[in-house]
C-alpha cells in the first residue's frame, strides 16, 4: 500500500533527518513508527502526503509515486492526526468533522449521517456533542473528534503522530482500546508515530525502531520483544521486557473450581468436562465458548468453574501481579 525505497530527506541546512529509509506498510496494516525524539519519525509521516518533500528515493502509494498524485488526492485521502489537534473553535464538532467531506462536495445529509456514525463510534453520543464548541469538551474528547475528523472522509490511509501523548495516562488507555477496537471494524492503513514503546507493543502489527533517520529493526512485536536486535532496541525496550514476561497466575482449574452443590450440579448439566490440572491459559479458551466447565479429578468430578466469577478471580491475580512461570 505504501512503500519507501532508499527514501532521504535532507533539510534546508545540510541536515540528514531521513536516511535511506527502505520499508513498505500492507493494506490494513497497523504500522507504528517508534524511536527517540528527532529521529526522524515525523519527517518520515509527512513525507507520505508530501507535506514534506522526500529529497531521494521514491515513495510509492498503491504502487504509483506520490509525486504522480494531485496534492488535493493526497491530502483529502489521507487522514491526518496530530498530538495537539487543532479544531476550529468558532466551529461545532460536527461542522469540524465535515471540513474535508464539504471540500470534497459530499451530499450534506450524508455527511451528517457520517458525522453521527463516527461519533457514536468513538463513544461520543452525537446527540450530545454533534453541536457543542471544543472548548467544551475535555481534552480527551478533542482527541476523539480529531480521529473522527481524520475518518470523515474516509481516507484508506491513516497518519497518526502521536496523537495520544499529551493525554493523561488513564485517558490515552481509554483511546488505545478505543483505536484498536475501531481498527477492528475500518481496517484502514495506519502509519502511528509514537516514542512509548508500550503503546507499540499494544497497537502495531509490526513496529518500526528507528534512530538517526534510519531503521534499527523491523517485526512483529513479539520479534521486537523476544529478539531485540541491538543494545538500542533493548534500552528502548527498557521496563516494557520485564513487564512483559508472561505472568499468568499459575492456578489450575482445581485451584479456581468451586466445590460442587445440588444447585451448581444442576445448572452444570452437559457442561463441558476438562482436568483439574487445566492451566489458566487454557481456562481462558474454554471459556470463550463456554460459560460453565465442570472440573475432573481423576474419574470424580470435583467442581464447577462458571465464566464470570472465574475470569474476575483471574483478573484479581493478574493485577496482584500473577505469578511468573
Ligand atoms: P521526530 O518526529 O522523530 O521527533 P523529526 O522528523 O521532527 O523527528 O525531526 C528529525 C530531524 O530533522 C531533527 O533533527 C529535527 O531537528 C530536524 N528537522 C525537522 N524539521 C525540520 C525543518 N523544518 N528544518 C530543519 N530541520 C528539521
Ligand atoms: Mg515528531
Amino acid at each position: 500500500m505504501i512503500s519507501f525505497e532508499r527514501v532521504t530527506k535532507t533539510y534546508g541546512d545540510g541536515r540528514t533527518a531521513v536516511d535511506g529509509l527502505s520499508f513498505s506498510v500492507q493494506k490494513g496494516e497497523f504500522f507504528v513508527l517508534i524511536g527517540p525524539s528527532g529521529c526522524g519519525k515525523t519527517t518520515v509521516l509527512k513525507m507520505i502526503n508530501r507535506l514534506i518533500e522526500n529529497s531521494g528515493g521514491q515513495i510509492r502509494i498503491g504502487g504509483r509515486p506520490i509525486g504522480e498524485y494531485k496534492l488535493s488526492e493526497l491530502r483529502w485521502n489521507i487522514g491526518y492526526v496530530l498530538q495537539q489537534i487543532a479544531l476550529f473553535p468558532h466551529m461545532t464538532i460536527a461542522e469540524n468533522i465535515a471540513i474535508v467531506p464539504e471540500l470534497k462536495r459530499a451530499p450534506r445529509e450524508e455527511t451528517a449521517k457520517t458525522v453521527d456514525r463516527l461519533l457514536h463510534m468513538v463513544g461520543l453520543d452525537p446527540n450530545v456533542y454533534r453541536d457543542k464548541r471544543p472548548s467544551e469538551l475535555s481534552g480527551g474528547q478533542q482527541q476523539r473528534v480529531g480521529v473522527v475528523r481524520a475518518l470523515a472522509a474516509d481516507p484508506d490511509i491513516l497518519l497518526m503522530d502521536e496523537p495520544f501523548s499529551a493525554l493523561d495516562p488513564v485517558t490515552r488507555e481509554k483511546l488505545q482500546n478505543d483505536l484498536l477496537e475501531l481498527q477492528r471494524s475500518i481496517h484502514k492503513t495506519i502509519v502511528f508515530v509514537t516514542h512509548d514503546m508500550r503503546e507499540a507493543l499494544k497497537l502495531g502489527d509490526r513496529i518500526c525502531v528507528m534512530n538517526e533517520g534510519k531503521i534499527v529493526q523491523l517485526g512483529r512485536p513479539a520479534d521486537i520483544l523476544n529478539h531485540p536486535a541491538n543494545d538500542f532496541v533493548r534500552e528502548f525496550l527498557g521496563g516494557e521486557l520485564q513487564a512483559a514476561q508472561p505472568r499468568v497466575p499459575a492456578l489450575t482449574a482445581g485451584d479456581l473450581a468451586e466445590p460442587i452443590t445440588p444447585d451448581n450440579r444442576l445448572a452444570s448439566e452437559g457442561a463441558v468436562t476438562i482436568g483439574a490440572e487445566t492451566e489458566t491459559g487454557e481456562l481462558l479458551w474454554h471459556f470463550a465458548a463456554q460459560e460453565r466447565l465442570l472440573v475432573r479429578r481423576g474419574d470424580a468430578v470435583v467442581g464447577v468453574l462458571e465464566r464470570d466469577k472465574t475470569l474476575k478471580r483471574i483478573a484479581r491475580e493478574f493485577e496482584e501481579g500473577g505469578v511468573a512461570k
